[in-house]
């Protein structure tokens, strides 16, 4: 499982409250210290950690539970809130026809990320094609060639054209009849204004309906500052966050890249073309905390409770003998 031992804190934690027989201040200030250490050994940024255990210590403290919920149980529900807030919106890549323009720095995974989401477009049943765009390195045309065979998709590559926008605007004119294109950029070692120039204009002449950033969770939260300069460059507008699966780090990386305001849309969680996820921040968030639909369970819970001055009106109302089926 992705960041197995991040889940299994948050677990203990949560084993912790649900175990209490009550909750108090202590009980408040000790959870809120679990986290701190949790999230900060999974790289979270100092800052996220103290609003986030600063937030919750004080809603924990302030709040009261709607009628009918445990304190426990209310705990655990202001936890999951205050940790979805640090993880971004929710927001899917629409499945209909469309140029993806993928950008990101070498290493990252862009290559590799590029051939997964048009294994991933083509299992939805869209025909897909990758394009070469990589002018720099000639093994990333190698590569996306081979990734292209494997997959069975169409590639698009002008082996030897220094000019990344004349090959785009030849590939997408060779696959009209492609329903999604996706252009592999070419990346750097560190980001230059070489690069960012680079990717500026092909996206100012290209017009991409997507630019997604390729962000390897590795980085833990220093993919924070970079794909914050990539999205003042280009503008992104979603994250693809790779090598979930190797890392404890991931934490630090999706709430770091979320700050950019661009959702995450996958995660990639190893080196085969099926090794990709959908990000679901809440579905990602409960499978963490090991509560199957946390979500469900709360959306229930709001349309079945009462409010305090409800159960007192029933209460009086039963006990002066006028309680009727409807107040049942
Ligand atoms: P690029 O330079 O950004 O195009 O990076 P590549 O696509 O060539 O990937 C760099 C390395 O990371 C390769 O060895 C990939 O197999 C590996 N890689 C990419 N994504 C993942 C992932 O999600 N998990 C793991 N474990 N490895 C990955």
């Amino acid at each position: 499982m992705v960041l197995e031992s991040l889940s299994n804190s948050l677990r203990d934690t949560i084993k912790k409250i649900t175990g209490a027989s009550y909750i108090d201040k202590n009980t408040i200030k000790e959870v809120s210290k679990d986290l701190q250490r949790i999230l900060l050994k999974a790289d979270v940024n100092v800052k996220t950690v103290l609003d986030l255990t600063k937030d919750l210590e004080r809603r924990a403290t302030e709040e009261k539970p709607p009628a009918g919920m445990a304190d426990q149980d209310f705990l655990v529900k202001i936890i999951y809130e205050e940790l979805l807030k640090i993880l971004g919106k929710s927001s899917n890549i629409s499945l209909k026809p469309q140029t993806v323009m993928m950008v990101g720095l070498y290493g990252q995974g862009k290559t590799t990320s590029s051939g997964k989401l048009a294994r991933f477009f083509t299992k939805k049943g869209l025909t897909c094609g990758l394009i070469a765009a990589d002018v720099h390195r000639y093994a990333a045309y190698e590569q996306l060639q081979q990734i292209a065979e494997s997959i069975n998709v169409k590639f698009f590559g002008i082996s030897g054209e220094k000019d990344p926008v004349k090959t785009i605007r030849k590939a997408l004119e060779a696959m009209k009849d492609i329903q999604v294109k996706i252009i592999d950029t070419s990346g750097r070692d560190s980001l230059d204004q070489d690069l960012i120039d680079e990717i500026r204009r092909i996206k100012e002449k290209i017009n991409p309906d997507e630019v997604l950033l390729v962000i390897d969770a590795t980085m833990g939260q220093q993919a924070g500052p970079q794909a914050r300069a990539l999205n003042d460059a280009v503008g992104i507008t979603g994250i693809i966050i790779t090598k979930m699966d190797g890392t404890a780090k991931g934490g630090g990386a999706l709430s770091a890249v979320a700050e950019i305001h661009a959702p995450i849309y996958f995660i990639g969680t190893g080196e085969h073309m099926d090794d990709i996820e959908i990000f679901d921040p809440k579905k990602f968030l409960s499978r963490m905390l090991g509560m199957g639909d946390l979500e469900g369970l709360l959306e229930t819970f709001k349309d079945t409770q009462i409010t305090e001055e409800e159960a007192e009106e029933s209460f009086e109302k039963l006990m002066s003998g006028k309680f009727n089926l409807e107040d049942m």
